[in-house]
């Protein structure tokens, strides 16, 4: 299966050659190391410089900062073909999202000094939002940074961060003014190397993704340069996060897709060879109607997905439709991985098959990157007016 169909209106020939190296670079690279990384709850560092020197990750990125110059479709491309192979152990949708962030924001300067790090694996990138006391309202973080001289103090704890304990950058949200509600919200880069102040917490055990660090992060009077601040303009942050939200929910409706893709094909092999009552599982009814459903679903997403890829590269896709692409696309994953799940019996419940892993890894999509509930209301929002 593929991201890319006939009729992919933002897909070229590039595209498509990108999506097979992407594919066999995971298929060399990621799939043999996949169960070794779920026991050791991360990726090996070492994968990130050798998807660098792969190219995987520059496609989306100017040549001015060591990328390749195409747009936002070489990324989406990585992010399924990595889900289509039914792993969501490597963050790459983060570090897509740090170097996005960089290239809508950030000054010359700090484009020069981060991106060619970001695109070669050399540095590994993080997003820390989430607070212990506050998710979904995010104006109420209560990280701070206060000036200091030429620099800024940040003071405060971050919890559920994906690369944290891998990250060498962080873009920290936090609070520059403490009395201007979401204007008072600013996005400071970490490089952690020798920060002092700067603590990882531990790596938090989850129900599923589990090759995928996820630290609590710790600043006590963490000193880092004005220069750091993303875009040099305090009070931007709130506006900034938002302005790349599309993108940041997009890539989890490829993750969905992906995993779609691969939960069906692993079912079908399987129902096609297992028996009961003398017949394939595949030739009950029941399975047939199950599978039809399911295939349903993917197509109507790979669909949307495409058209909401095709909207972004023009600039166009609005917070309201990338919100239905991460609600309906997660919702619509859970949904096919529990059926799946169901046609393998007990198989399904045993780690030994990849299924019983995706069911874990699929809950949190409807969690991260904005709840589903939280989608729904901007959805709403965008009708109420
Ligand atoms: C594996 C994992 C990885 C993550 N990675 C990152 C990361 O890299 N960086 C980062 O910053 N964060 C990350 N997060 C955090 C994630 O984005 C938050 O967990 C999420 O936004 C929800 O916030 P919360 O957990 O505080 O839930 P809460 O905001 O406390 O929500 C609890 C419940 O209340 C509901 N709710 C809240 N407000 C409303 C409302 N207005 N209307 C209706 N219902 C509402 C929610 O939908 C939810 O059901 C990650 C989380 C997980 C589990």
């Amino acid at each position: 299966m593929s991201l890319i169909t006939k009729t992919s209106a933002w897909a070229e020939e590039e595209h498509r050659m990108f999506a097979d190296a992407v594919g066999r670079f995971y298929d060399a690279e990621l799939v043999p190391n996949m169960d070794r990384w779920v026991d050791q709850g991360m990726v090996d560092r070492d994968f990130w410089t050798r998807a660098g020197e792969a190219g995987i990750m520059s496609g989306a990125i100017s040549e001015d900062f060591g990328g390749a110059g195409g747009g936002i479709g070489f990324d989406a491309i990585t992010v399924y073909e990595q889900g289509a192979r039914g792993d969501c152990g490597w963050g790459f949708s983060i570090q897509s999202i740090v170097m996005h962030y960089l290239v809508a924001f950030a000054t010359e300067e700090q484009k020069q000094r981060w991106l060619p790090k970001l695109v070669t694996g050399e540095m590994v990138g993080a997003i820390a939002m989430t607070e212990p006391g506050t998710g979904s309202d995010l104006q109420a973080v209560r990280t701070t940074a206060e000036k200091d001289g030429n620099s800024y103090r940040l003071n405060g704890s971050k919890t559920f961060i994906t690369n944290g304990h891998t990250a060498d950058l962080i873009i920290v949200v936090a609070k520059t003014d403490k009395t201007a509600g979401a204007k008072g919200v600013s996005l400071i880069a970490l490089e952690t190397e020798g920060a002092e102040g700067f603590r990882r917490g531990r790596n938090l055990k989850k129900l599923g993704m589990k090759a995928n660090d996820t630290a609590e992060l710790f600043f006590e009077d963490v000193k880092v340069p004005m220069t750091n601040l993303l875009g040099g303009e305090e009070g931007q942050g709130f506006y900034q996060l938002m302005r790349q939200l599309p993108w940041e929910r997009l890539l989890i409706a490829l993750t969905a897709l992906g995993t779609i893709d691969f939960a069906i094909a692993e079912t079908v092999k399987y129902v096609q060879e297992r028996k009961a009552f003398g017949s394939r599982v595949m030739d009950f009814q029941n399975t047939r109607f199950k599978l039809a459903e399911a295939k349903t679903k993917a197509e109507l997403l790979r669909s949307f997905v495409n058209d909401c890829i095709t909207r972004l590269e023009a600039g166009e896709l609005d917070a309201a439709t990338a919100s239905m692409a991460k609600y309906w696309g997660s919702q619509t994953q859970n949904e096919v991985v529990h059926e799946c799940l169901q046609l393998f019996g007990g198989y399904g419940f045993m780690m030994e098959y990849p299924i019983a892993r995706l069911y874990g890894d699929s809950r949190v999509q409807m969690i991260y990157g904005g709840t589903n509930e939280i989608m729904k209301e901007l959805i709403a929002r965008s009708l109420d007016i």
